[in-house]
């Protein structure tokens, strides 16, 4: 599918759910995808991107940041302490904020290098062992704290688990960012993100219906 047609079915869905036909940010994920594919999105114009490991983001984004103004680089996957200077110096936006430490240690950069990435909080929304996430329980607790640090805390973020119905997941992270405030719901991917949007998405990460399938090989 072109990224023109994802657009278009991003502010149907907006048109759809009563919002506004911009209501609604696509971040195409680049995450594995060969280099000429990402190339093709920025040549068409599109400039807010998402990648999910710092590592495999340092070695492409520079170079694209260079040749393409205006490129918007959002985190998307887990991140450790030990990256987390890395990541503010390349990334705008950290959507994986998930415990007490990594938002001190954000904090302690953004006081030191004068500029912080904005920020949203990871809810592990179906509670699973294995993901990534603040639980559903200590989720207001964490929001309590990023904003003590100050950090710019724009909204919540949740991966709904496999095989479940999504739309109870993004109903339930629109829930927790009403109580706490927050106006952005960063949910949604290439399979449901019209039901996303729905829910009041104003995020969307979508990478192989733009890109195609991603090979691991
Ligand atoms: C890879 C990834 C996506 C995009 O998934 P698609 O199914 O290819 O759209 C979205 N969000 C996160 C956190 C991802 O890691």
């Amino acid at each position: 599918m072109s990224l023109q047609e994802i657009q278009t079915r991003i502010e149907n869905a907006c048109l759809a759910a009563g919002r506004a036909r911009d209501a609604c940010t696509l971040i195409a994920v680049s995450k594995v995808q060969p280099n000429e594919r990402v190339q093709a999105v920025l040549e068409a114009g599109h400039r807010v991107f998402g990648e999910n490991r710092v590592q495999e983001a340092q070695g492409k984004w520079p170079d694209f940041k260079a040749r393409f103004e205006g490129v918007e680089l959002h985190l998307i996957g887990p991140l450790q302490t030990n990256k987390a200077r890395a990541a503010v110096e390349l990334f705008d936006v950290i959507h994986t904020v998930d415990r007490s430490k990594l938002a001190r240690t954000l904090a302690r950069l953004a006081d030191e290098m004068g500029t912080c990435p904005d920020i949203f909080v990871q809810v592990n929304t179906g509670d699973e062992s294995q993901k990534a996430g603040v639980s559903v329980d200590d989720a207001d607790a964490l929001v309590a704290e990023c904003r003590d640090l100050g950090l710019p805390l724009k909204g919540l973020m949740c991966i709904p688990p496999v095989g479940e119905a999504a739309a109870l997941h993004f109903a339930l992270l629109a829930k927790i960012a009403a109580r706490n405030d927050l106006k952005g719901l960063s949910m949604g991917m290439s399979g449901d993100f019209e039901d996303a949007i729905a829910q009041g998405a104003t995020h969307v990460r979508v990478g192989s219906a733009i890109f195609g399938a991603r090979d691991y090989g």
